[in-house]
């Protein structure tokens, strides 16, 4: 069943894409963008780290507001 093969595999790499793509997010107050594949070395936040794993206690480098101040990017 060659056919089926080739639908399966063509999902498994769609879901993998899916899930190393990260959103970026953009500080609604001073536009400091947090971006997943750099992370935030200077607090201890590694690459790879989604915006919503950050830690709740997580602020803006620039400005120091919080999570819920930050909107996702388009
Ligand atoms: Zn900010």
């Amino acid at each position: 069943m060659p056919t089926f093969a080739m639908k399966l595999n063509f999902q498994i790499v769609i879901f993998k894409k899916e899930r190393i793509i990260m959103k970026k997010y953009v500080c609604d107050l001073c536009g400091w963008e947090y971006d997943p594949e750099v992370g935030v070395p200077e607090q201890g936040i590694e690459p790879g780290t989604a915006f919503e794993d950050l830690p709740e206690d997580f602020e803006c480098p620039l400005c120091g507001v919080g999570k819920d101040q930050f909107s996702p990017e388009d």
